[in-house]
């Protein structure tokens, strides 16, 4: 099907990009990477007016050190995460999701922080934003200075299926993720049907541990088994400040199950699913915990 009408601007700074998107108003989309938006304009899902193309703002491709976080920018494409030395010395939810991500042809292309803004319940970044706790950093053209930019914690961030909290005019300039500071470790687990295909079940985890070796941050997030990505704070909370051990890790894994509410489908019956969580909850801390402790 060929996408209805639409307007298209190329900026080449951010500045002009900003301008562009507040012009626009409703009517204004960014378009990243393209793997999600074009297909769904060509299916008649999405009509923008008017296409803001940030391909050209090449200030955005990058993955960075910044203030002690690791800033993903708009246009680092999930294959440069996947490559990147500084992700996989210091993020192992993220270094571990990196290359789940579709195809080589999607990785290439597709951006994290478009996947981040597209809130698709089966995407893989959000889990992982939300197990690690990060934050989405929002720039827009308004007029005072202090409304230009906003830092929004991706738990708030995820306003539902396919909806973010961004304002008319705003845009994703950049995902920060809280750097590991002392033990730490992460995974990220992903049951598919078959290469490229999005999860059946996705499980992110982080682990932080406290000098006693206890734990003092614990993350949890779920892809696929629910209207969104599921932070489960269940979990976390009856984590934290103890000491790690697979006893602890099946009681994270029930609280995983109770709280998800996938849905029978071609990808397998809603119990399955569950089990699934279960399974790869108990195997993600335990990874996670072999990273903190420099085992793994
Ligand atoms: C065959 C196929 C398989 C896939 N499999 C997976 C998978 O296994 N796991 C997975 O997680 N994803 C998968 N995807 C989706 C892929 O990861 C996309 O790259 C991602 O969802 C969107 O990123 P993008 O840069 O392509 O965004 P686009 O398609 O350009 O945009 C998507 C949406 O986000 C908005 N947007 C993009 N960037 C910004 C920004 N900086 N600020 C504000 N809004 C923005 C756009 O306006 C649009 O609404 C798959 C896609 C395809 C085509």
């Amino acid at each position: 099907m060929y996408p209805s009408a639409f307007e298209y601007s190329a900026p080449g700074t951010l500045d002009e990009a900003l301008s562009a998107l507040g012009e626009a108003g409703d009517e204004g989309r960014v378009l990243a990477g393209g793997q999600s938006l074009i297909p769904m304009m060509k299916l008649g899902l999405a009509a923008p007016g008017c296409l803001i193309d940030i391909n050209g703002l090449s200030e955005l491709s990058y993955i960075r050190e910044s203030n002690g976080d690791l800033a993903i920018g708009a246009l680092a494409r999930h294959a440069d995460v996947a490559a990147s030395d500084l992700v996989g010395r210091t993020n192992g939810t993220l270094a571990a999701a990196a290359p789940w991500i579709s195809d080589p042809l999607v990785r290439n292309r597709g951006t994290v922080c478009g996947s981040v803004a597209h809130c698709d319940p089966e995407g893989d970044w959000n889990s992982v934003m939300l197990a690690v706790g990060a934050s989405v950093v929002a720039r827009s053209a308004a007029k005072r200075r202090k409304n230009r930019e906003r830092v929004i914690p991706i738990a708030d961030f995820v306003a539902g299926p396919f909806t973010n909290s961004l304002n008319p005019g705003e845009m994703v300039a950049e995902v920060r993720v809280p750097k590991y500071r002392g033990a730490a470790g992460g995974a990220y687990l992903k049951l598919e049907r078959k290469i490229g295909d999005y999860a059946t079940v996705g499980v992110a985890a982080h682990l932080a541990l406290d000098a006693a070796g206890n734990v003092a941050e614990a993350g949890l997030a779920l892809t696929s088994v629910h209207q969104h990505n599921l932070k489960v704070t269940e979990a976390e909370a009856l984590m934290a400040g103890q000491t790690p051990s697979p006893e602890l890790f099946a009681e994270a894994a029930e609280a995983a199950a109770r709280s998800c509410d996938p849905e029978s489908d071609i990808r397998g019956p809603a119990d399955f699913k569950r089990a699934v969580v279960a399974e790869y909850t108990r195997r993600g801390f335990a990874a996670a915990l072999k990273q903190a402790r420099g085992e793994g």
